[in-house]
């Protein structure tokens, strides 16, 4: 009897560091641009809270913090706990769930880190309230998690699904740009904010860009934002 051939769904060592360094380098260079994005259709802090965030996760990283995934992303998660605005709870409960894909044991594989960021996107649908099409965070994420399942189930390697999952994420946040705000400030003006893409939408799939990048070593395009 032969074994049937498996894809090995193992992340690669260092995923974690990888991963967290890709995604403050992509978040710092995109702040600008991000920043302009919620001037033009929110209240117009989120450049500021995105560079509070890193500059916490750089005293973060100085501090205790392990060098292994769950230490990592718990760094991420702590960063953005301190941030003010909708984005920054939202987004620190968010690590929080994905730091557990590294935990108690368990192999970080595809599978595990599918789960987390399913549990993540709970989480926040959970305090944030929002739906699909609100033009939030959550229009990125939901696609991104569907793509990493159903690439995960087809049995893809890690690079290839998580690159599924950043362009479900990219066209996603891209299409935000046609949702009226639902949830959060930007709620508040309404349909001005017509053409433009929400920048937590935006943030999010820079998020998943990041993943992508730790598993195949490529950059995060941060250029689509503006
Ligand atoms: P605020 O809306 O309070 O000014 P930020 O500027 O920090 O918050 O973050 C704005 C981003 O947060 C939005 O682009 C959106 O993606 C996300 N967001 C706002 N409200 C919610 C919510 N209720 N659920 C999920 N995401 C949200
Ligand atoms: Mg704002």
């Amino acid at each position: 009897m032969t074994d049937s051939p498996s894809t090995d769904t193992t992340l690669p060592d260092g995923f974690g560091p990888t991963f967290v360094t890709a995604l403050r380098d992509a978040l710092e260079g995109a702040a600008g641009a991000l920043g302009d994005l919620d001037r033009r259709a929110g209240d117009g802090d989120f450049g500021d809270n995105v560079r509070t965030a890193m500059k916490n996760l750089s005293r973060e990283l100085e501090g205790e913090a392990p060098e292994d995934y769950r230490g990592r992303v718990t760094a991420m998660s702590r960063a953005w706990l301190g941030v003010g605005g909708t984005s920054g709870p939202l987004f620190g409960m968010f690590y929080r769930d994905l730091a557990k894909a590294g935990g108690d044991g368990r192999t970080l594989d595809l599978d595990a880190l599918a789960e987390a960021l399913e549990a993540g996107q709970a989480v926040i649908q959970k305090y944030g309230e929002a739906e699909v099409g609100d033009r939030t965070m959550v229009d990125a994420l939901a696609p991104a998690v569907t793509a990493l399942r159903e690439a995960a189930a087809g049995g893809k390697a890690p690079a290839e699904a998580l690159a599924d999952a950043e362009r479900a994420a990219v066209e996603a946040a891209t299409g935000t740009a046609e949702l009226t705000a639902r949830r959060g400030r930007a709620s508040y003006v309404g349909d001005s904010a017509k053409g433009v893409m929400d920048p937590g939408a935006c943030a999010m799939a820079l998020v998943i860009g990041a993943l992508r990048s730790a598993a195949d070593g490529g950059e995060v395009r941060t250029d689509w934002i503006g």
